[in-house]
């Protein structure tokens, strides 16, 4: 949070639009509501604005001079993951702005009230910000996992597990404290499962156990609680 004028800035919106008049409106309302504003008036301008400035989220309108919005979003998704939400007066170009085939988070069709642009500013940061925050890594001991990469590290060296491996062992690392049964641990593994049904969860603990032996000798990473079921080992959490 940086201050502007005594007040405590919630965050930067770039603000891409040429119609000055509606620009200025929007300024005004964003900076009523605790943020911070930039605004540009041409496509062209804003990918070497980037580089020198940071902004948490921009608000890019479709029709722009120099280049248009669509192409801006594309060039600025190559390297950033900057919130961007979208807005025109296309209607019927609306939805193909969003989602994977431009990466824009949002968008808001013109004519809108400045009101419903804050709200929505206010509801795209939410947003980003928890998956920024569920994608945080964890880390126990010598093991780090990624969440939304589906990636895990041991000493730094990326360890190669299947979906259901992965599920197993994010499980054991977000809770290191308890005891899981089989049945949680099924649970927890339904939406990793692609290999079928046939595998007990034993069998995935035993493939787990093999993995982490070729990386950690002599380390039990997952033990067996008898007669209930399994847990992160006292020995990898004691080494957090
Ligand atoms: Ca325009």
């Amino acid at each position: 949070m940086t201050q502007q004028g005594g007040l405590a800035v919630l965050g930067t919106i770039l603000v891409v639009e040429d119609e000055v008049k509606l620009s200025s409106i929007l300024r005004d309302y964003l900076m009523r509501a605790g943020y911070s504003v930039a605004t540009l008036v041409r496509g062209d301008e804003v990918l070497e604005w980037l580089e020198t400035h940071s902004a948490d989220l921009m608000l890019l309108d479709l029709m722009l001079p120099g280049m248009d919005g669509v192409e801006v979003c594309r060039q600025v998704r190559k390297s950033s993951e900057l919130p961007i939400i979208m807005l025109t007066a296309r209607v019927d170009e609306a939805d193909r702005l969003v989602g994977l085939e431009l990466g824009a988070d949002d968008y808001i069709c013109k004519p809108f009230s400045p009101r419903e642009v804050v709200a929505r500013v206010k509801a795209v940061l939410r947003r980003t910000e928890r998956s920024a925050l569920s994608n945080r890594p964890l880390t126990r001991g010598p093991l780090r996992l990624f969440p939304t990469q589906f990636r895990v590290e041991v000493n730094k060296e990326e360890l190669h597990l299947t979906p259901s491996e992965f599920g197993l062992l994010k499980a054991f690392m977000g809770s290191p404290e308890r005891v899981f049964t089989r049945s949680d641990l099924l649970n927890m593994v339904q939406g990793y499962q692609y290999e079928g049904y046939d595998r007990t969860i034993d069998s995935h603990i035993k493939n787990l156990r093999r993995k982490f032996a070729d990386v950690l000798p002599g380390v039990q990473v997952v033990e067996a609680v008898y007669g209930v079921g399994y847990r992160m080992s006292r020995e990898i959490c004691g080494a957090v």
